[in-house]
């Protein structure tokens, strides 16, 4: 599908251009006259550029975060990624409520939930699948109660099985977890994957028949510049750049592509294996990134950074050096809360927890105001 552009030739969020509802006319309003603070720059308030930020700091903090990181856009956990949650971690309505004010006020758009890491919608095994179904019924309640636009999904692994009964079992647990719920502006968005060992989804046509084997729950897609680099999809030239985007329209249809995830990759091309890496540092490199970004078949999308933090200001960099593929310059924010905290190894799963629940000495010691101006991705 072609690119929508406002009359000015600007693009517009294609999911607030087709919601049609109050909302989205608001948004597609908001987006286009605003100017993002510290910039007279309108184009900047037409791209939606974001990056996975951290709730270490509780979830309408991670707004702020993004805010200050110049994002006009974020995708979050709405719980710990790499923990169950059996479907009962309910956000508290008061907490909710601050998120969907403050997210308002920032005016972020869209907000992006990225499902628990655990999930695996096609697992053969049944107990597996079933703390799946239940936690993604989680996912899909917590992201209604925050009024999130997409929530991304990793399809699955197979295990042994084969990949059209995989597609079934994916389709069903998505009907079941999201039975009886009204979704309202939710969608929920499948990823592509980078084909690690039994993993379904890093063809575009297994990502069509998950969508085709549940029509009536109007899933779009995500895609991610280093799955896709590794599935085998040559994106790094401008002739592979084309061919891929025009069978990912063919054999899908563009428009139901909804957040791209921008990410350099550590692996080569073709590898089926996913690691993302720094913007210009992997196998992709800028100028496939920027070609990338700019294509006018991608116009309106919510760019999404999922990129290490390895040192302090790796967020705001890699922040910065995306605005920049997309033509705009930013200087560096001031204050605190600019991600200048790297995420050390060691401490993966324990960052990846909560605040509420990964308390300890070394928290418990920094102050409220510290606490919040720190970013660990949690991936
Ligand atoms: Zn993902
Ligand atoms: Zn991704």
């Amino acid at each position: 599908m072609q690119a929508q552009a406002s009359p000015e030739g600007q693009p517009v969020y294609p999911a607030t251009a087709e919601r049609g509802e109050s909302h989205g006319a608001e948004t597609a309003r908001t987006v286009r006259s605003t100017p993002i603070a510290g910039t007279a720059e309108p184009l900047a308030a037409t791209r939606r550029v974001g990056a996975h930020t951290s709730i270490a700091g509780g979830l309408a903090e991670a707004l702020d975060l993004a805010r200050r990181l110049r994002c006009t856009t974020l995708q979050i956990f709405s719980a710990s990624p790499r923990m169950w949650t059996d479907g009962r971690q309910k956000i508290d309505p008061a907490q909710a409520a601050e998120f969907r004010e403050r997210r308002r006020a920032l005016e972020l758009d869209p907000v992006v939930i990225h499902a628990n890491y655990l999930i695996n919608l096609a697992a053969p095994d049944r107990r597996l699948r079933e703390l799946s179904i239940r936690g993604f019924r989680g996912e899909l309640e917590r992201a209604i109660a925050l009024a999130a636009d997409f929530l991304v999904v990793h399809p699955g692994s197979r295990r042994d099985g084969p990949v059209d009964e995989a597609i079934e079992r994916i389709a069903d647990s998505l009907r079941q977890a999201a039975a009886g719920l009204e979704l309202g502006r939710l969608r929920i968005l499948p990823e592509i994957t980078a084909g690690q060992g039994s993993v379904v989804g890093s063809r575009v046509e297994e990502l069509r028949a998950i969508l085709d084997a549940c029509p009536e729950l109007n899933l779009g897609v995500c895609l991610d510049t280093a799955h896709l680099l590794a599935a085998g999809y040559e994106i790094r030239t401008e002739a592979g750049l084309d061919s891929t985007l025009a069978e990912i329209d063919r054999s899908l249809g563009l428009d139901l592509v909804r957040v791209v995830h921008v990410n350099d990759s550590k692996a080569p091309f073709g590898s089926h294996v996913d690691r993302h890496e720094h913007l210009g540092r992997g196998h992709i490199g800028l100028e496939a990134l920027r070609r990338f970004v700019n294509d006018p078949r991608l116009a309106g999308r919510a760019f999404i950074l999922e990129t290490p933090i390895d040192r302090p200001g790796d967020d705001w960099r890699n922040v910065r050096t995306l605005w920049r593929l997309a033509g705009i310059e930013w200087a560096r924010p001031a204050g605190k809360g600019d991600g200048l905290r790297p995420r050390k190894r060691s401490q993966a799963k324990q960052t990846a927890r909560p605040a509420v629940k990964s308390g300890g000495k070394r928290r418990a010691r920094k102050t409220a105001a510290k606490r919040t101006s720190r970013l660990k991705r949690k991936r």
